[in-house]
């Protein structure tokens, strides 16, 4: 076993002794800037991009087929203002994304998606940095708003599907969330709608996935990817 003569590191080696072999996850005091939280914003509109047509056929199944438009339109709408003036805080960095999904999604997503990023950038207060733990937090915060605006809860073949188990799993760490978080919105396919759109279709809805809890994975997804 090297002793701690010679590393360099001596202030920290008996802290990372204390950790050696206990089970505390590797990202357990990461610390995430402003710069982290636009690099998510930005591999999210990505994927958004990417996953399009995926996120639309799955409403074209059982709702109006617009929800790859509409979450295309507003996350270009997200990187065009972000790219124009970057705010400095994590906190801003989500409520600005927020007001634009709000301002440029007509469907119902928009201020679904536009409440739970501003309620969550405000938990997150002004702070230049935050932990994991804070930003799990502030997701619980952000969830609990998405589901007083709609009226939904758990069960109901929604974003909150994803979201709800997503949030809580993130005290965790970044991959406990973004694999409840896709067996959150694989959950969905056998439940009947009993919110939105999908509702409308009473037991046909059922045996499709819901496209909000698939973007919803897609927000969570991007969020483990930007922390590797
Ligand atoms: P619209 O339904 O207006 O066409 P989108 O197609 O963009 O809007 O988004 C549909 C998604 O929004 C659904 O798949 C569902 O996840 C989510 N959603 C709709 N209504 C609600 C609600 N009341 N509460 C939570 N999520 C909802
Ligand atoms: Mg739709």
């Amino acid at each position: 076993m090297p002793g701690p003569a010679g590393d360099g590191g001596a202030a920290s080696a008996g802290r990372d002794d204390a950790h050696k072999g206990a089970d505390v996850p590797r990202d357990a005091d990461a610390v995430l800037d402003a710069e982290f939280f636009l690099r998510w914003m930005d591999a999210l509109a990505r994927a958004v991009d990417r996953e399009a047509a995926r996120l639309t056929e799955l409403d074209a199944a059982i709702g109006d087929a617009d929800h790859g438009a509409n979450m295309r339109r507003g996350f270009a709408a997200v990187t065009a203002a972000l790219g124009k003036d970057a705010p400095d805080t994590p906190g801003a960095v989500l409520m600005l994304t927020g007001r634009r999904l709000i301002s440029t999604v007509g469907g119902a997503s928009g201020p679904l998606y536009g409440t739970l990023l501003r309620r969550a950038g405000k938990a997150l207060g002004d702070e230049a940095a935050v932990s994991r733990a804070q930003l799990a937090e502030a997701l619980r915060a952000g969830t609990a708003a998405v589901a007083r605006l709609g009226g939904a809860k758990a069960g109901d073949k929604t974003m909150l599907d994803a979201l709800e188990p997503a949030a809580a799993a993130l005290e965790e760490s970044f991959a406990a969330a973004r694999q409840a978080a896709e067996d959150g919105a694989a959950a969905t396919v056998p439940m009947l709608a009993r919110k939105g759109r999908a509702s409308y279709l009473g037991e046909r809805s059922i045996g499709h996935r819901d496209p909000g809890a698939a973007s919803s994975a897609l927000l969570i997804g991007t969020l483990e990817e930007t922390a590797r």
